[in-house]
């Protein structure tokens, strides 16, 4: 199902009509034939787009959709609203009151459309920062409080050099953010090396609609500037330029050419999702980052490696490929916290997984499971080449001595390695059998005198 859609409206030929419509494109739609049956049902039923009409028969429309924005519970949502007709005032009060945008009877339904595929993608990804943030919150990790005290920065593109001077000229005194006027082919050489805007204003040249377009589908496609907000300013209400730009992934759409008044409202609002939306990823990533890593040493942790292990196992049943696990420990380093102190133990622990993670593929994954032991997953990796990449990650232990810091002394440090090979051509076990396996062969070297690589002993 594409998305809850509520339609607003006391007259029931136009709520007939208009869900006859959205439901034959497979939207769930509800109706509410008054203002407060549709409070309820906002209440009631998970909601993920409102349509109101903009002539209510019981309350003011616009003060309608304001109840909206200023509740909690509703105030990301997007509305749209349908208008007999509509003036500049109207527009103005609506988006100054939260209203996502205003469309004129009769429904050009392709637009329709367009905008609300553009309006729910927006919603979507906001719904989903939501959700993963609430499961961050359940695994205990406070919330990120990063305020909003940087700048804004909008880039306004325009065809020629002049409307963008003069647009920014014009809206300086309207908005509180850094405006960057650009022609169009600046742009893409701006976005290429500087930090993204948080939005983009781009006019379109209704003799070469193009030009501005193309720039709309490279900014969402790169990876720097896919996060920043899009609007686009159409002249003369084009309706093929309109639905193109929403569907190449503008976020906004101005149809009547460059309003300051308008374009300020609009360009706010871009911000206020944008900054949501960003602190609502960072919030996701160090929450995330906190779950998966060790604090020490930056390695993965063993809640995190287990499952990906199991993953590689799969993956390389799948695509009949080998795969090696190692398991690794420090040796005699409680030797090392008893001479230098707990904090020296704490810097060759970090040395250490900087060595081993830099002597390994991306692709590998390194895992601090214990106090010095650390468990390692080589994915697509025979037998030979797992016993060189081990053999490797000893040697780069033994043969460089670690820096104690504070003691301008350096001590001599070694590991011991012990390796079981899976997948393809192997008996097919458990990750938690194969680790089993890896602590016979590591609990082998150990007893061989450490510092040294052991296989598991199973049959091929
Ligand atoms: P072996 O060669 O048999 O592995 O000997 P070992 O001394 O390395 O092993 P043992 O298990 O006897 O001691 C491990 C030590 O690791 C004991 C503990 O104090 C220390 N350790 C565990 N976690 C940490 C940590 O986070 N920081 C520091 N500094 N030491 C730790
Ligand atoms: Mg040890
Ligand atoms: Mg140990």
């Amino acid at each position: 199902m594409p998305g809850k859609l509520l339609i607003v409206d006391n007259i029931a030929t136009n709520r007939i009509v208009l869900k006859a419509k959205l439901s034959d494109v497979y939207y769930d739609v509800q109706q509410a034939a008054n203002t407060d049956e549709a409070l309820k049902r906002l209440h009631d039923t998970p909601t993920d787009l409102v349509l109101v009409n903009g002539h209510l028969e019981d309350r003011d429309s616009i003060q309608f959709c304001k109840d909206i924005r200023t509740n909690p519970r509703t105030s990301h949502l997007p509305i749209l609203m349908l208008c007999n007709h509509q003036d500049r005032d109207t527009r103005l009060r609506a988006l100054a009151a939260g209203v996502s945008d205003i469309l004129v009877r009769p429904i050009d339904h392709v637009v329709l459309l367009a905008r609300l595929r553009s309006l729910l993608r927006t919603h979507e990804s906001a719904e989903e920062h939501h959700q993963r943030q609430k499961t961050t919150r359940a695994f205990g990790f406070a919330e990120n409080q990063a305020g909003f005290k940087k700048q804004a920065r909008i880039h306004l593109a325009t065809p020629d050099s002049a409307s963008s001077v003069r647009w920014s000229a014009v809206l300086k005194g309207m908005v509180p953010f850094k405006l960057v006027p650009k022609v169009h082919t600046e742009t893409l050489k701006d976005i290429s090396g500087a930090p993204a805007p948080d939005v983009f204003v781009i006019a379109v040249d209704s003799a070469q609609p193009d030009q501005a377009l193309r720039l709309v589908a490279e900014i969402r496609a790169r990876a720097s500037t896919r996060n920043a907000g899009i609007l686009v300013v159409v002249e003369d209400d084009h309706r093929r330029t309109i639905v193109d730009a929403m569907d190449l992934g503008a976020h906004d759409v101005m149809a009547f050419g460059f309003d300051p008044h308008e374009m300020a409202l609009r360009v706010s609002r871009l911000v206020s999702q944008k900054r949501l939306s960003d602190r609502l990823r960072d919030h996701v990533n160090i929450g995330l980052e906190a779950a998966v890593t060790d604090p020490l040493t930056g390695l993965f942790n063993r809640r995190y490696a287990l499952p990906q292990i199991n993953r590689i196992c799969l993956q390389s049943k799948s695509k009949r490929q080998q795969f090696a696990i190692i398991l690794a420990d420090l040796d005699h380093f409680k030797l090392v916290n008893d001479r230098y102190g707990h904090a020296a133990g704490d810097a060759v622990l970090t040395e250490t997984a900087c060595r081993l993670r830099d002597s390994l593929r991306a692709l590998d994954l390194v895992a601090r499971i214990g106090g010095e032991e650390f468990l390692i997953a080589l994915p697509h990796t025979p037998a030979l080449r797992a016993d060189e990449a081990a053999a490797r990650l000893c040697a780069r232990i033994r043969d460089t001595p670690f820096r104690i810091p504070g003691q301008n002394t350096s001590v001599q440090i070694t590991i011991s390695l012990g390796v079981v090979m899976a997948g393809s051509g192997f008996k097919a076990k458990s990750v938690e059998a194969l680790i089993e396996q890896a602590d016979k062969a590591l609990y082998d070297a150990k007893l061989r005198g450490r510092d040294q690589v052991r296989f598991a002993k199973i049959p091929a």
